[in-house]
Parts: C-alpha cells; sequence; structure tokens
C-alpha cells in the first residue's frame, strides 16, 4: 500500500454478530468483527482454533448473512454467493476424475461459460507454468504429492481471476519445508495476478510473510482484538522472517494469540 494514498476497502466487514442455531441452543461465534481490506493487498487472520475464523470467510463469500451487522464488497452490500470470489481450503479436494489441467479450468466453465476451450487451457497452462506443474497438467490428482495438490489447488482458486481470493488454512496440512515453498509460491502468485486476499492460517511467521495486514481475533464469540500493519517490502524473501523487526513483529502477534485464548502475556494460565 502507497502511503498517504486513500485506497478503497474492497472487503469491509462492520459490526458483524451472529450466532449458530444448534440442537442445544444457540451458540454465539462473532461478536463484533471489524475487517478492513484494501484492494490489492493480503489480510492475514489468526485466532484461536474453533474461534469463527471460517465462518468469517463464509461472511466473506456471501455464503451466511450475519445476525447483525453489513458485509460489503466491492462498495456493495452481500446478499448472496458471489461468483467473483476464489477459495483454497486444508484439503484441495480435486476432482479425482478429471486432470490437474481439467481441475484447474473448473471454475472457468462455470464462471466463463463463453471462453473457447482454447483460451481456458492456455489460461490454466500459465498458471500451471507459474505454480511449477508444467508438465503434471495430465496426471491425476493422486499421482501428485500433498504440496503439488495445493499448488494446482491455488491455480483453481485464481483461474477465474477472482476479485477476492479466500484461503482457509491451505498451507496448514503440509510439511514445514514444502509450507514455506507454497509461501514463496504464493508472493509470486500475487506479485503477477491482481487480487485481494484473506487468508486463515495458525502460523504466526506465515501471516507476517504473507499478510500487509494481520488480523488477531479473540477466542469465541470472534470479535476483531488487534490489527498489525505488516510494514515489510513487498517482495519479501523469506530470510525477512530473521531480522529484528519480524521478530518483534512475531513477539507481539504471540502475546496477542494468548491474550485471544486467555492466558497471560506470561503464558500462565
Ligand atoms: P474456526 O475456523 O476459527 O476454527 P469456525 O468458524 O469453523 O471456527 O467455527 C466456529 C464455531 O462454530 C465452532 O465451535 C464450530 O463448531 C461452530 N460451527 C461452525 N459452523 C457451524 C454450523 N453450521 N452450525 C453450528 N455450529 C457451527
Ligand atoms: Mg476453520
Amino acid at each position: 500500500m502507497i502511503r498517504g494514498e486513500t485506497i478503497e476497502n474492497l472487503i469491509e466487514i462492520k459490526g458483524a454478530r451472529h450466532a449458530y442455531q444448534t440442537a442445544s441452543g444457540p451458540l454465539p461465534v462473532l461478536d463484533g468483527l471489524e475487517v478492513a481490506v484494501p484492494a490489492g493487498t493480503f489480510a492475514a487472520v489468526v485466532g484461536p482454533s474453533g474461534c469463527g475464523k471460517s465462518t468469517l470467510t463464509k461472511l466473506v463469500a456471501g455464503l451466511m448473512k450475519p445476525d447483525e451487522g453489513e458485509v460489503w464488497l466491492h462498495g456493495e452490500p452481500v446478499t448472496g454467493p458471489r461468483k467473483t470470489v476464489g477459495m483454497a481450503f486444508q484439503n484441495p479436494v480435486l476432482l479425482e476424475w478429471r486432470t490437474i489441467l481439467e481441475n484447474v479450468i473448473l471454475p472457468l466453465e462455470i464462471v466463463a461459460p463463453k471462453m473457447s476451450g482454447k483460451d481456458r487451457i492456455a489460461r490454466a497452462m500459465e498458471l500451471l507454468e507459474m505454480v511449477g506443474l508444467s508438465g503434471f497438467e495430465n496426471k491425476r490428482p493422486s499421482e501428485l504429492s500433498g504440496g503439488m495438490r495445493q499448488r494446482a489447488s491455488l491455480c483453481r482458486s485464481i483461474v477465474h481471476k477472482p476479485e477476492v481470493l479466500i484461503l482457509d488454512e491451505p498451507f496448514g496440512a503440509l510439511d514445514a519445508f514444502t509450507r514455506e515453498d507454497l509461501w514463496q509460491t504464493m508472493r509470486d502468485l500475487r506479485a503477477a495476478e491482481p487480487f485481494t486476499a484473506v487468508l486463515i492460517t495458525h502460523d504466526l511467521r506465515e501471516s507476517v510473510f504473507l499478510g500487509d495486514q494481520v488480523i488477531v481475533l479473540s477466542g469465541r464469540p470472534a470479535r476483531t482484538q488487534y490489527v498489525m500493519d505488516v510494514d515489510l517490502p513487498a517482495d519479501r524473501t523469506l530470510d525477512v522472517l530473521f531480522t529484528k523487526q519480524a521478530a518483534d513483529m512475531l513477539h507481539i502477534l504471540r502475546d496477542q494469540i494468548k491474550i485471544a485464548q486467555g492466558r497471560d502475556v506470561e503464558g500462565q494460565a
């Protein structure tokens, strides 16, 4: 983000409150959620397990409406599911009866029915190349490693150039080295493609590496407890995580997570 410039918030959640109706009564999950994501930026969301992070993504995707509060996309209230949203999850959910290429093309079949087959293939191949999967386009998902499947899933989530990309713990199931590779892939995709993203993660280093801001949610029911602007260069490398600046940010975030978990910052219960 360029300082001093007014940049439109592409995503805005204002004062969202919500309770799920369950067999044992209402379960409050959101209680004062405030999110503002400027166009073209990456918001990382962290918070205790079960606090309401995936619920936040459903609001942004228009898959549910909060009991109270407002959700805005592009200056318009969200009233239903959005075609212009891309999503990727911890489990890549690729279709085994389709090749990797056919999986990546899938969203185009839905949102761009008039696009020619040739153009669809060209677009998918461009992304597969960017994530290092050229040569694997005719494989089936089960023939690829977990990290490669997640790369394919990332391609599928952005193939239709969604205005909003929702990533719900996409790297959570990967080993530490593969995860760091994927962070760099995500950084490169971001430089090449103009999306606005919400990334849910458990990993504070990931939030600092990929985020322009880190939003810390409180324990359930979630409210926006803390927002940190990540003032690191856009073309950051993994080395940035070893700088004092990043270490200081990680300390603050760790303390915020302890508060969110209901522990004091010394770590005592
Ligand atoms: P997180 O992603 O932060 O782990 P979620 O947003 O998935 O949390 O869920 C928040 C809480 O709401 C959890 O306790 C979860 O079990 C519950 N929950 C999620 N979806 C539903 C639903 N459709 N009906 C009832 N309870 C739900
Ligand atoms: Mg979740």
